[in-house]
């Protein structure tokens, strides 16, 4: 009986044809782990952990580091959890890290950049890392954020392997790690695609000026190009590559980006629902030859209607 209106995911993401399609959550803090166990989230597919320590003026210890992780790790026992490390900047200050006086904050010291004026913060958050992994039984795997070059991703994994951490990847964010990503690939266990700054540098268009949303749009022809590449990537190497931006969580989208290859989707807990029931709704086939016609679209708009037109005709 169809008799509520609210999607609710079942715990399984899969296609009506049973391919596996991961739907995992992002997640800001420990505090908002209840929200992704509600939503029944199969994991964590990116961690933020940068806001854990917003408020701080001193770089938080060890100790008060593992509780934090540890928070989020207790809630998934024995599953998935993606753990990001810092992604301060002066666009997204923290106050023991970032330079406030940034030019063009965005293409600045952040991210995984941050590591070469600040060794010791990376090294202080991977061990911190591998020790709540150890305490706990979820599957962690550590990324890093902003990577532009393979240099960067060699350099990080050596760092993960220094401190025992044996699941390791980068996320692809920029166009020159989109571009690259079959050579990085080789060097990490897995990818997630960051949509919200692939597209933001894709497109030259800050993604926090809302009158830029139309050229900031994951549905514009060369961030689904982009999105095309690292797929691609993903699938010679034998690689996982995930998808945790804004893009995920679009149902159409997700759809999309199954039909382009990539193996799990983290959103927003809220997103959750209607990404799967979309998911649900079309076999992994009409997801490839609708991701084929999306990708080969002139425009975002029809990139968006020949989706709309092959999965979800109705609508
Ligand atoms: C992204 O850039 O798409 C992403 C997931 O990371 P953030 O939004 O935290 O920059
Ligand atoms: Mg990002």
């Amino acid at each position: 009986q169809e008799s509520s209106r609210v999607t609710m995911f079942d715990g399984t993401g899969r296609t009506k044809d049973g391919q596996r399609v991961q739907l995992l959550a992002n997640v800001a803090s420990p505090d908002s782990v209840a929200e992704a166990i509600k939503a029944k989230a199969e994991g964590v597919g990116l961690f933020r952990t940068e806001f854990c320590f917003l408020d701080q003026e001193e770089a938080p210890g060890i100790e008060e580091q593992v509780r934090a992780y540890r928070r989020v790790f207790a809630a998934f026992p024995g599953r998935k959890v993606i753990i990001r490390t810092l992604d301060a900047g002066a666009d997204k200050p923290l106050a023991f890290v970032s330079e406030v006086n940034e030019v063009n904050p965005a293409l600045g010291i952040r991210g995984y950049r941050t590591a070469w004026r600040r060794p010791e913060l990376l090294d202080t958050q991977l061990q911190a890392i591998a020790m709540a992994a150890a305490a706990e039984t979820a599957d962690v795997g550590v990324m890093a954020p902003m990577i532009a070059t393979v240099e960067e991703s060699i350099a990080f994994a050596a760092r993960c392997f220094e401190h025992g951490l044996r699941s390791v990847g980068v996320m692809i964010e920029t166009p020159a790690a989109a571009i690259t990503a079959g050579d990085i690939l080789q060097t990490v266990d897995f990818a997630s695609l960051g949509t919200n700054d692939l597209a933001q540098y894709t497109m030259a268009a800050d993604r926090l000026m809302g009158e830029l949303a139309l050229l900031n749009d994951p549905w514009q022809p060369a961030v689904l190009r982009m999105i095309r590449e690292v797929s691609r990537a993903g699938i010679a190497t034998g690689k996982p590559v995930g998808v945790c931006g804004e893009a995920a969580a679009d149902p159409l989208l997700a759809a999309i980006l199954v039909g382009l290859g990539v193996t799990s989707l983290s959103m927003s807990p809220r997103a959750l629902g209607g990404v799967a029931k979309l998911l649900s709704s079309v076999t992994a086939q009409q997801c490839r030859d609708a991701a084929a016609s999306v990708v080969a679209a002139s425009s975002s708009s029809m990139a968006r209607a020949a989706a709309v037109a092959l999965l979800a005709p109705g609508q």
